[in-house]
């Protein structure tokens, strides 16, 4: 008999072909990412010393040790039993992080989750939780989600009981009859033949996006219903006329996400509306600087007044021009000392090197802005400065948005990743040593760690320093294309 374990059962509900991928079809398992794990781990020990002084079941979830050293466990006089392991005599089988002991013959279920709020399949892994230590014998009085704490801002030594926020899902949890009619479903999918994949946008970005899209989308066009329409509607559209845009009826069209998207797909031509674009240049007001920020989101806050996944900046690449077809100056900082915060020296080089007036230009001005808006509530001292350069942020993302400019290969989207080669091809991300942002997050939170040798160090910084500036290098080429269209 085949067993059923907790991420087997959140995997059934959310996909029959997933859940029979996994057991049946190892070679088409999903890339582990590493950096979720550790931090995962991380977590999880920071949240065993809030519940310390518990008894560690050492076996793994799926050996028959882990049960006999829980069983002995749970005779003993003890408050917390980490790793706790159970099964059903029907082969449902589940580890959970802490199992918390009442003293009145009950126990609690506290699940640790590197979120910063309950997510639903926590709630479906919970049930399972519940539901196999229950069949078990074990009486289960309540069951909470361990998150880390979003308001939580450091000062001085990690507190460990601030850090995380205990949420009771008691009441918000699948009841046994579910749980036990679902394990049944899925035990026969597992027994039975592999099934007819069935794709949907909503399903396969659902709770996470699987892991087995490389093969089960495979077939999908680069550029398909599934990004010219949002989710519900892209998933009927595809039932009714498959994934080529060519067998959508116009009738249909205009229920795409991007009026005219699809049309210049089909006639391969671009969008141009100069109204959008004159409206953005009209707005821009010299000298130019063009701003872009890398940064770092530890789980756990590293720095004093910062707070669990806080976007922390370590570098800026700042290019200015004066005036219209002036020569471009570029300024950048990046941290070097991986031992201290990187944000006063990035704010101090910040504002002494923006003056007072002209536009700063960015690409998707959310992030840039919310960064400055974070900066100016931790370090209060520069507030006014950057509160000031928020005033004069204007977003170079708006006008592709708003398809003042777009071209059919961009595939839908108005990302910097897409405009860029769409607009200045010559300029591409493909032969630098880090692509995009979150290669530069990952390698410099390596740096932080101190995970990486000299040399290694040494190329990073370059490659940083490359990458960063390609980034506002981009947005000067594409604002200089709309300048040239608008001279037409
Ligand atoms: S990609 Fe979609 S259809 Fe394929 S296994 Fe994942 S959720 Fe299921």
């Amino acid at each position: 008999m085949l067993k059923i374990s907790k991420s087997d059962y959140v995997l059934g509900i959310k996909c029959p072909n997933a859940l029979w991928f996994k057991k049946h079809r190892k070679d088409l398992s999903p890339v582990i990412d590493q950096a979720v794990l550790d931090t995962g781990n991380m977590v999880g020990e920071l949240a065993r010393s809030r519940f310390h002084g518990g008894i560690n079941i050492t076996a793994k979830p799926w050996e028959a040790e882990a049960i006999t050293q829980t069983k002995s466990a749970m005779t003993e006089n003890v408050h917390y039993i980490y790793e706790a392991t159970l099964e059903t005599d029907t082969g449902a089988y589940c580890a959970v992080d802490i199992l918390r002991n009442n003293n009145d013959g009950s126990w609690d279920i506290i699940e640790v989750k590197s979120t910063t709020s309950p997510r639903d399949y926590h709630l479906i892994d919970a049930s399972f939780q519940r539901y196999v230590f229950t069949q078990c014998g074990v009486n289960i009085r309540n069951c909470y989600i361990l998150t880390l704490n979003p308001e939580y801002s450091r000062h001085g030594a990690l507190d460990i009981y601030e850090l995380f926020t205990l949420h009771d899902i008691t009441d918000n949890l699948q009841d046994a009859d579910t749980v036990q009619s679902e394990v049944a479903r899925i035990r026969t999918i597992l027994d039975g033949p592999e099934l007819g994949i069935a794709i949907s946008k909503v399903k396969c970005n659902r709770f996470y996006e699987c892991g087995y899209k490389r093969h089960c989308w495979r077939n999908i066009p680069e550029y398909s219903v599934f990004d010219a329409f949002r989710g519900a509607t892209a998933d009927e559209i595809y039932a009714e006329y498959g994934a080529d845009l060519r067998n959508i009826p116009a009738e249909v069209r205009n229920k795409q996400m991007h009026q005219g998207d699809i049309e210049a797909f089909l006639d391969n031509v671009d969008v141009i509306n100069k109204d959008i674009l004159r409206n953005f240049t009209n707005n821009l007001r010299w000298p130019l600087y063009y701003l872009d920020y890398e940064s770092i989101m530890p789980a756990v806050p590293m720095f004093d007044n910062s707070r669990p996944y806080q976007q922390i900046c370590f570098q800026f690449s700042l290019h200015v021009q004066r005036t219209p077809g002036g020569e471009l100056e570029h300024y950048e900082y990046l941290h070097h000392d991986p031992k201290t915060d990187p944000r006063p020296g990035l704010i101090k080089n910040l504002i002494t090197t923006i003056d007072n007036t002209g536009s700063v230009i960015v690409y998707n001005q959310g992030f840039e802005q919310g960064r400055n808006s974070e900066m100016a509530r931790d370090f209060p001292e520069y507030a006014g400065q950057l509160n000031a350069i928020n005033d004069r942020m204007v977003d170079l993302l708006m006008p592709f948005k708003k398809r003042g400019l777009y071209r059919p290969c961009q595939n839908g989207s108005a990302s910097i990743k897409q405009t860029l080669p769409a607009f200045v091809p010559e300029m591409s991300y493909a032969d630098m040593g880090i692509h995009n942002g979150t290669e530069a997050s990952a390698q410099f939170v390596d740096f932080m760690a101190g995970k990486q040798t000299p040399d290694e160090t040494k190329q990073m910084m370059t490659n940083l320093h490359e990458y960063c500036g390609q980034d506002t290098m981009a947005m000067v080429r594409l604002l200089e294309v709309i300048f040239n269209i608008l001279s037409k």
